[in-house]
Formats: C-alpha cells, structure tokens, sequence
C-alpha cells in the first residue's frame, strides 16, 4: 500500500477519534454529573488518557508521512492506551454505562489494531488481540468481582466478547478487502490526479514559455518594424542623395546644385524651411549666392540675413558641429524666429575653409529625432560637387585661355565670335574688331632672346585684356604675337579711340627683362560692320587686312578699314 494511502487513511482515522474522543469525554462528564459515574478522579483520570490518546494520534499522522514509519509503534501505542483504559477498570469503579463505553473502545482499538497490521505488513499475528481481549474481560470480570455489575451482565459481556471474537476474525478479512480496494481506489484516483497535477502544472509551464516566446515575439516583431520602417526612411534618404549627386553631375552650374540639393532636402524631409547660402569665390561666383524654399511666404531678405548671421557664428567658433536654433519652440537665438518648430544650422567646410551655410527648419516636434547625419552627408555631397565643378570650369576656363598670356585662345574666339555674330545677324547690331600685330618682333627675339620675346607677348596681352574689361570687350591671343580686340556692339568711331587707347598703351609700356628695358610697337587695323563693311562674316578678314596695309604702310600705325588707298595695297 502506498505511503499516500496510509497517510491518508491514519488522517481520515484521526478525524474519526477526536469525534469519538469527544463523545467519551462527553459521556464521562455526563455520567459524572447524573451520578452513574461516582469517583470525580476516574472521571479525569478518562477524560486525560483519552485526551493523551488523541494527541498521539495526531503525532502518529504527521509520523505516518515519512517512509521509515512502522506500524508497530502505532500498535504499541494502542496497547498502551488500552491498558491505561483497563488500568482505569481494574483500580476505578466501573458502572455499566462505562463497561459499553470501554467495550466500543476496546472493539475499536482491536479493529484499528488489525487494519493497522494491514496497513504497514508489520504483525500479523493474533497475539494484541488475545491481548485485548485478556484486558477486555479483565475490565469486565473486575466490576463484576467488585459487585459494580450483575452476572446476567457478564453472560451478556460474555456472549458479547465470543461475538466480538469472531467478528475481529470477520472484521479484519473485511478491513482487509475494504483497505486492500480503498487503497487501489485511492492509488488510483490519487495517482491519476497526481499526474493530472502534475501535466496540469508542466501545460502551465508551457503556457507561460509559450506566453514569454509569444510576447518576446512580439518584442521583436515591433523591433523589427520599426527598424524596417527606419530602413525604408534610410532608404529613401539614401536615394535622394544619390539622385542628387546625380544631377550635380549632370550640370556644372554651381546655382543650380545648390538649388537640387535643397529641394530633396525639402521633400524628403517635409521641411518648412530649407536655405543654403555659400560666399562667393566659393565655385568662380562673383557675387555670394542665395536660395531658399520654405512653405510660407517668408521675406528672403530676412531669411538671407540670418542666414548670413548664422554663417558669422560658425566663422567665430570654428564649429564642425551642426547648430541647434531652435528645439520644439524653443529658440536658442534670436535668429530665425517662428521659422518653424526645430531649426538647425550646418556649416559648410571646404577642407578647413568655412564657404556656407545650410538651414533646415521643420514644424513637426522632434523633427531632427533621427539625427543629423542625413544633412551633413548632404553638405559633404554638395562640398564634393562644388570641388568638382570648379574643376570642371577651371579645366573649361583653361581650355579656353592660351597657356602663355591666359587671355582667350583662338579655339575660344572662334566659338564665341559665331556665336556674336549670329545674334547680330538675327538681332541686328554693331560689331568692331581690332588686330594687333607686334612690328619687327623677330627683332625682339633675336636681341633679347625668346623668353624676352615671351614677356612682351605677356605684356601686350595684358594691356589688351585690361583695356577689353575696361570697356567690355573681349582679348584674344590669335596667334604668335598678333591679338585681338572684339568690341560688339561698339561703333566705328568708340573702336578707333579704343584702338589709339591700346595702341598708345603698348607704345608707353616698357618691359623689362633682366636688367634690360624693352619696348614694343604695333600695327592695327580695325573694321566695323556695319560701318567698314556690310558682310558680317567679313568683319575679321577686313581688320586683318588693315593691319597689313599698316605693316606695309611704315608699321607702328593705326588703320581704318577702308580708310586706305587700295593702289598702295600691292605695294
Ligand atoms: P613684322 O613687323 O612684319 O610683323 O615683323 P615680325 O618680325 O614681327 O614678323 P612676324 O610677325 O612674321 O614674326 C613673328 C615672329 O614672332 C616669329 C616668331 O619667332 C615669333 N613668335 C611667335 N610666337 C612667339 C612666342 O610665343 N614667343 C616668342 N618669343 N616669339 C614668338
Ligand atoms: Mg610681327
Ligand atoms: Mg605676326
């Protein structure tokens, strides 16, 4: 039997003998007060052993738990309280009321006392039941000795203790199958609730696992979104940048960058407020520039203004670091006010030049939550665009000039002249063109040698270039020492004083190379169309050729086309 089972069943028992112990010390109380119980000391003397016997009994379940606990102790014990309960029959005065109540207990001790034997395999033997009911006589022979009970009592007592003889037999085949059935009942119930416990409490492990997994999943499925939706932000932060860099390559104009990046920067971000201003010289730009788009009509000299106050700031600090304006409404300076909600300046470096500035305001709280690295890769894209062109317009600029004097080359006067002329053609208009040789300059190479010759071509080309800005004409090498003078739009007359301006020029000039004082002269011929002649296409051939009549007419001359005796042509 299991130790569950005895455990169990010594419990349920227990219950039963403190209902029982009550009802002795009940009947020992009221048989004292009705006088069917003379001695007050017999009374407690009951009334203690009961109440010790079922103090035992509660020790004994609590022992019972435990796997080294033997029935035989239990049986000692019950032994024991029988014989203090006899003890209490020979030496007291037993009355007949308390002669029954001895015989139910005796009966039930000598019951238990077998189940017991059951229970825990200890005895199995008759000998506490022949003791018992030794003691049981005795308590009922003693009484009767003592005259405290009649003989037709002890035939009753008699024929009782032979009946209580053989239902022990009985009772204990039936305590045998009953405990044997109860015990596989109970093992069996008790065991399957066991095991439903038991797969009850591994389903409700498995339950919270499944609970922590599902929450963990959860977790991260939210994790997950937001970083795929922070990606897809990247992303597209990403693809603006390249779409611009892209179209920074597509054009070299530094104007129309500066306005692309400003509005990706714009859309992407939903902006309210995106500026850029950038010094000037930053890319050959004459004049600082400006541009700005914002959602509401903001005034753009204002907006100009702060921006080139925010500039200053980063001039005066030297910071690398974007500046925070304004944050949530709440403005640092006093720049920029009500632009919007978030305001943030970046300083625009050219290696460690500081060249300009970019301004991004956005109405939304926290809108440079994610951080600033979208707009400095921005910045960075635009200094890279910026390199770029200047490279591309210094290489074109090149192009264009002759390597020795940098005024324009020839390739580039071909191409801008057509261009002159076509829109005179289709416009109408007036157009000059000056030619400059230097007289006997093979002269000036053999006496002063090459690099001297250089020089006076250097200085030639100087005057020439700063008498065209003067009066917004173009200089032009158009060969070894002969230049050029375009004047659109300047009639023949305003040519010719040009013309004395240049030539005088060059004639006063002294070049000195080495210790040594060198100086020059021309011949020039200027035509004008449509003055000196009416076909346009024939304007530079005709001052060409009035520069050759002056090299043949005495050099060192000025001369008008057509101003000439064509006779003296030939000579
Ligand atoms: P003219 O008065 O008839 O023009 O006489 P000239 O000696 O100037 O004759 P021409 O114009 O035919 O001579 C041009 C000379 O200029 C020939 C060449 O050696 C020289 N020359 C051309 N290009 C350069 C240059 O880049 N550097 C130097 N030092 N000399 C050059
Ligand atoms: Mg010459
Ligand atoms: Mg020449």
């Amino acid at each position: 039997m299991s130790r569950e089972f005895k455990w169990e069943y010594i419990r349920r028992q227990q219950k039963f003998y403190r209902a029982f112990a009550f009802i002795i010390i009940a009947s020992l109380i009221i048989s004292r007060t009705c006088g069917l119980l003379q001695s007050t000391r017999l009374m407690v003397y009951y009334v203690v052993i009961t109440t010790l016997a079922c103090m035992a009994d509660q020790i004994f379940a609590v022992f019972a738990k435990r796997e080294s606990f033997n029935g035989r102790t239990y049986k000692i014990k019950c032994l024991l309280f029988f014989i203090l309960f006899a003890i209490g029959g020979i030496f007291g005065s037993l009355t007949l009321p308390l002669v029954i109540l001895y015989l139910v207990y005796g009966i039930l001790i000598i019951c238990e006392d077998l189940i017991m034997d059951d229970l825990f395999d200890s005895y199995k033997g008759y000998t506490f039941t022949i003791i018992y009911v030794l003691l049981l006589s005795a308590g009922i022979i003693i009484p009767y000795v003592k005259k405290e009970i009649q003989s037709a009592d002890i035939v009753i007592f008699g024929a009782m203790i032979i009946g209580i003889g053989l239902a022990v037999v009985l009772v204990r085949r039936i305590s045998i199958l009953v405990a044997t059935s109860w015990s596989e009942k109970f093992n069996d119930v008790y065991y399957k609730s066991q095991d439903v416990q038991k797969e009850n409490e591994k389903l409700l492990e498995l339950q919270e696992r499944i609970e922590e997994v599902n929450n963990a999943i959860n977790y991260q499925k939210v994790q997950l979104s937001e970083t795929n939706s922070a990606l897809e932000k990247k992303n597209i932060e990403i693809h603006s940048l390249m779409d611009v860099m892209i179209s920074y390559t597509k054009s070299f104009d530094v104007d129309a960058d500066i306005k692309s990046m400003i509005r990706s920067i714009k859309e992407v971000k939903n902006a309210s407020l995106v500026a850029m201003f950038i010094e000037k010289d930053a890319c050959f730009n004459k004049e600082p520039i400006f541009e700005f788009e914002s959602n509401e009509n903001y005034a753009p000299n204002t907006i100009r203004k702060d921006t080139v106050e925010t500039l200053n700031i980063f001039r005066k600090n030297g910071s690398r670091e974007p500046l925070v304006i304004a944050e949530n409404y709440i403005h640092n300076r006093s720049i920029f006010e009500r632009k919007g909600c978030c305001i943030s300046a970046f300083p625009a470096y050219e290696n460690d030049e500081l060249y300009g500035v970019l301004i991004v305001a956005g109405d939304k709280y926290d809108f440079f939550f994610s951080g600033y690295d979208y707009y400095k890769s921005a910045v960075v894209d635009f200094t890279a665009s910026l390199i770029s062109d200047r490279l591309y317009l210094t290489m074109e600029d090149m192009a264009k000039r002759d390597g020795l004097t940098k005024i324009y080359n020839r390739i580039h006067f071909n191409r801008f002249y057509d261009e002159m002329l076509d829109n005179i053609k289709n416009n109408g208009g007036t157009i000059s063109v000056l030619m400059a040789d230097i007289d006997h300059f093979k002269k000036v190479n053999d006496t002063f040698g090459h690099l001297a010759g250089d020089e006076a071509i250097k200085a030639l080309a100087k005057i020439d270039e700063k008498i065209a800005k003067k009066y917004g004409c173009e200089a032009v090498r158009f060969g070894g020492e002969e230049f050029l003078l375009v004047m659109n739009g300047k009639n023949l007359d305003e040519a010719y004083r040009i013309a004395e301006e240049l030539h005088k020029a060059i004639r006063e000039d002294v070049i000195e190379f080495e210790g040594r004082e060198i100086k020059i002269n021309t011949s020039i011929g200027v035509a004008n169309y449509p003055e000196t002649v009416q076909e346009l296409d024939k304007v530079l051939d005709r001052a060409d050729k009035a520069m050759y009549y002056g090299k043949t007419h005495g050099r060192g001359r000025i001369i008008i086309d057509g101003r000439w005796d064509p006779e003296d042509m030939d000579k």
